[in-house]
């Protein structure tokens, strides 16, 4: 088992040090983040086409979970519809917060951060780019976005 928890690490490590999806995407929806337990910002960036996320890429600062999660993050949701990220949410949700899930195997590569529910101040810094996809998923309506 330790074994699994170093190589789990070791992915999210690597993530940290080379984020996947790490720039800015024009014209796309924008949506910040911030969880100010521990300090992590991140700005989300999601491009829909005919209800589908054609790309999404993030920017910001923060942890290696925090960051190394909206890396896999935007790895899994490019062609999902926002119906189908909203049910990954709910799904890595549940992963990094119930106590009795088993290995979360269901979602690849995604279950590398299962490993945080054993550490409840880091579960936000795992599910903070998770909560701003979701905000962000939720603006792509008929009703034209303001931006204040
Ligand atoms: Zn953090």
């Amino acid at each position: 088992m330790s074994e699994l928890t170093d190589l789990y690490q070791e992915v999210i490590l690597d993530h940290n040090r080379r984020p996947h999806n790490f720039r800015v995407i024009e014209g796309a929806t924008r949506q910040e983040g911030y969880n100010p337990l521990c300090g992590d910002r991140l700005t989300l960036y999601v491009a829909m086409d005919g209800g589908v996320i054609k790309d999404v890429a993030f920017q910001g600062s923060g942890c290696a979970i925090s960051k190394a999660s909206a890396s896999l993050m935007t790895d899994a949701l490019k062609g999902k519809t926002a119906d189908e990220a909203r049910a990954l949410f709910d799904q890595f949700h549940a992963m990094i917060t119930s106590d009795h899930a088993g290995p979360a195997a269901d979602l690849g590569k995604l279950s590398v951060l299962a490993g945080v529910r054993e550490f409840p101040t880091r579960i936000k810094c795992a599910s903070l780019a998770w909560h701003t996809m979701k905000a962000a998923v939720a603006h792509d309506t008929d009703a034209p976005v303001s931006t204040e």
